[in-house]
């Protein structure tokens, strides 16, 4: 599976709970957080998903976060 499609997974699986990259990168094993980065902006694309500046559900930081809208 690409990180792509397990970074939507767990993001759909949230079910509107804001994640932040650090809390993607922890879950899934990455090696790095850039790896996270990329795909959240590649994922903020789609119009189900929202990523902006907001407190992550998982960690409470006020971050970059993404979350699923629909
Ligand atoms: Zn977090």
């Amino acid at each position: 599976m690409t990180i792509l499609r397990e970074i939507g997974k767990l993001v759909d699986r949230l079910d509107g709970v804001a994640v932040c990259d650090g809390c993607l990168t922890d879950k899934l094993h990455l090696s790095v957080p850039s790896q996270a980065n990329v795909v959240t902006r590649a994922l903020a694309a789609e119009a189900r998903y929202e990523r902006k500046k907001d407190e992550c559900g998982l960690c409470g930081s006020a971050k970059i976060v993404i979350r699923r809208t629909k």
